[in-house]
C-alpha cells in the first residue's frame, strides 16, 4: 500500500505545483488520481467516495491559512481526511487488563496474541495467554511454544473441547498473579454461526477490558464483512493489522477501521515474535505520501506563520530577499536544528549531504554583520552586487570578501532550492548537487 499509493499521490500532488489560486480542474484532477490510488490499496468504494467528497469539497471551499501556498493547503486537507479515515490509534493503556483476540484462521491471529504479550512483557507488566483455540489441532502447541520463547505462561487444555471451561479455568488461574491477560481464540476459514456465537460467550464470561480484531493486511473487500460481523458479535474497539511487511495494499484494514469506528493499535511487520509496531497514523499518512513529516512540516509552519517569523508562502514561491532569507534561517535555527527541519519538508527523499546544514550561530552572525554593511536595494536583491561592492562591504564588515561571496552564494541556493521545491519535478532541479557545490 505504502509505496503504490505514495507514488500516485505524488504524482497527483505534483499537478497542483506552482499554482497561486486553487482552480476546479487541478482538484478534479487530483482528486481522480487520489481515488485511483486509493481502490487500487483496495480501499473501500464507499470510503474512497466520501473521502474524495471531503477533499474535494474543503479545497473548492476552505481559504488556505494566510501565509500558506495552496499546494501546502491542498495537502494538508488531504492529509486531515486521510487521517480522520484512519481513525484515531486505538488507546493502549499500561494498566492491568484483559484483551480477547478475534479474527480468522490465518490472519496472524496466533502470532499477534505472542508479539502482543512481548510487547507488554517488555513494559514491565506481568502477562499470561490463555489459548482458548479448540477448534485447531496444534493450535495450543504453537502458541505454548512461541510464549515459551519469551518466558510467558501459557494457559490451556489441549484436548478439552470446552473453549468456555478453558476461559474460567485460565482466568481463574491467571487472575491474582498477571497484570495483563490476552486470550486467544479460535479462528476459522469463514465466518460461520458457531464460531461468532463461542466468541459472545467468551467475552461475557470474560469481561475484557479490550476486543481487538486481527486482521491481514492482504485482505481486501471481505475485510469490512469480517469486521462487522464480529463488530456486532463483540464490540471491537481495536484493529490490528499483519503482514504489513508483505503487501502492497492494506486498503482492506481501512474498511476494518471504518466499519468498526475503532483505530488501528498495531501493525505486524514480521514473522518473529519483535515485530509488532505501535500504529502511528501521521507517520504512516506521510510515508504514504512519500513526503517526508508533512504533519509536523504543516503544524511547525503554521505556528511559524502565527508567530510572524517565516513567510511559507514565500518559501514555497521560491520569492524572497536577503532579509527574508536571514529571518527565515533564524526562525528555523529557533525550530530545531536545519537537519530536522529539512527532513521535514516535502522533498521527495532526496538526499542532503550534512555539512549543507552547517550554519552555526557563528555564520549567522557573521552573515548578520555582512548584512548590515549592505544597501537596502542589495538586502533586497544580491544579485546587483559587483565585485567591487563585494570587496567594500567586506571591509565595512571586516571580514574576508570570502565571506560575502558564500552569503551570497548561500542566499542563491535557498532562493533555487526553494523555487525547485515548488517545481518539484526534480529533472529541472538536483538539490543534492547544488548543496554539494556549496560545500565545497
Ligand atoms: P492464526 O491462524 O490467525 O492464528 O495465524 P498464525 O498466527 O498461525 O499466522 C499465520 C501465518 O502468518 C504464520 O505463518 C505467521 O508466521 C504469519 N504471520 C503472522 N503475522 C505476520 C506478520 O506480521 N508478517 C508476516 N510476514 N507474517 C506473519
Amino acid at each position: 500500500m505504502l509505496e503504490t499509493l505514495g507514488n500516485s499521490l505524488k504524482d497527483a500532488v505534483k499537478k497542483l505545483s506552482g499554482k497561486t489560486v486553487i482552480d476546479r480542474a487541478a482538484v478534479d484532477e487530483l482528486v481522480r488520481d487520489l481515488q485511483r490510488a486509493l481502490l487500487s490499496a483496495d480501499v473501500n468504494v464507499k470510503l474512497v467516495m466520501q473521502l474524495s467528497q471531503s477533499v474535494k469539497k474543503r479545497a473548492l471551499e476552505e481559504e488556505p491559512p494566510k501565509g500558506m501556498g495552496v499546494r501546502a493547503h491542498v495537502l494538508r486537507i488531504v492529509y486531515q481526511e486521510l487521517v480522520r479515515l484512519m481513525g484515531r490509534p486505538g488507546e493502549v493503556s499500561l494498566e492491568p487488563q484483559t484483551i480477547l483476540m478475534a479474527g480468522l484462521q490465518g490472519s496472524g491471529k496466533t502470532t499477534t496474541t505472542a508479539k502482543l504479550a512481548r510487547y507488554f512483557q517488555r513494559k514491565g507488566l506481568r502477562t499470561g495467554v490463555i489459548c482458548a483455540d479448540t477448534f485447531r489441532p496444534g493450535a495450543y502447541d504453537q502458541l505454548k511454544t512461541l510464549c515459551d520463547r519469551i518466558s510467558v505462561p501459557c494457559f490451556g487444555k489441549p484436548g478439552e473441547p470446552d473453549a468456555l471451561a478453558i476461559v474460567r479455568e485460565g482466568l481463574s488461574a491467571f487472575r491474582r498473579q498477571y497484570e495483563v491477560i490476552i486470550i486467544d481464540t479460535q479462528g476459522r476459514h469463514a465466518l460461520e454461526e458457531n464460531l461468532i456465537e463461542e466468541i459472545i460467550q467468551i467475552n461475557e464470561i470474560a469481561h475484557p477490558d479490550h476486543r481487538w480484531l486481527v486482521i491481514d493486511a492482504a485482505l481486501g473487500q471481505q475485510a469490512s464483512e469480517q469486521a462487522r460481523r464480529f463488530h456486532e458479535a463483540i464490540g471491537i474497539d481495536g484493529v490490528i493489522v499483519t503482514k504489513m511487511d508483505g503487501t502492497a495494499k492494506g486498503g482492506g484494514a481501512l474498511s476494518a477501521v471504518a466499519e468498526t469506528r475503532s483505530g488501528i493499535v498495531f501493525i505486524g511487520s514480521g514473522e518473529t515474535i519483535e515485530d509488532l509496531e505501535r500504529f502511528d497514523p501521521d507517520g504512516f499518512i506521510s510515508r504514504l505520501l512519500g513526503m517526508g513529516d508533512l504533519k509536523a512540516f504543516v503544524e511547525r509552519a503554521e505556528e511559524a506563520v502565527l508567530n510572524d517569523e517565516i513567510d511559507v508562502n514565500a518559501m514555497l514561491k521560491g520569492k524572497f530577499t536577503l532579509r527574508d532569507m536571514y529571518k527565515q534561517l533564524e526562525a528555523l535555527n529557533r525550530m530545531g536544528p536545519l537537519k530536522q527541519i529539512m527532513s521535514m519538508l516535502p522533498l521527495g527523499g532526496m538526499q542532503i549531504p550534512d555539512d549543507a546544514y552547517d550554519i552555526t550561530s557563528t555564520k549567522m552572525q557573521r552573515y548578520r554583520v555582512i548584512m548590515d554593511s549592505m544597501t537596502p536595494s542589495e538586502l533586497d536583491d544580491p544579485s546587483i552586487i559587483g565585485s567591487s561592492r563585494v570587496q567594500r562591504i567586506a571591509r565595512g564588515a571586516g571580514v574576508t570578501p570570502e565571506d560575502v561571496r558564500e552569503l551570497i552564494k548561500y542566499y542563491k541556493i535557498m532562493q533555487r532550492a526553494l523555487k525547485g521545491m515548488r517545481g518539484m519535478d526534480g529533472g529541472r532541479f538536483n538539490m543534492q548537487r547544488m548543496m554539494k557545490k556549496f560545500g565545497g
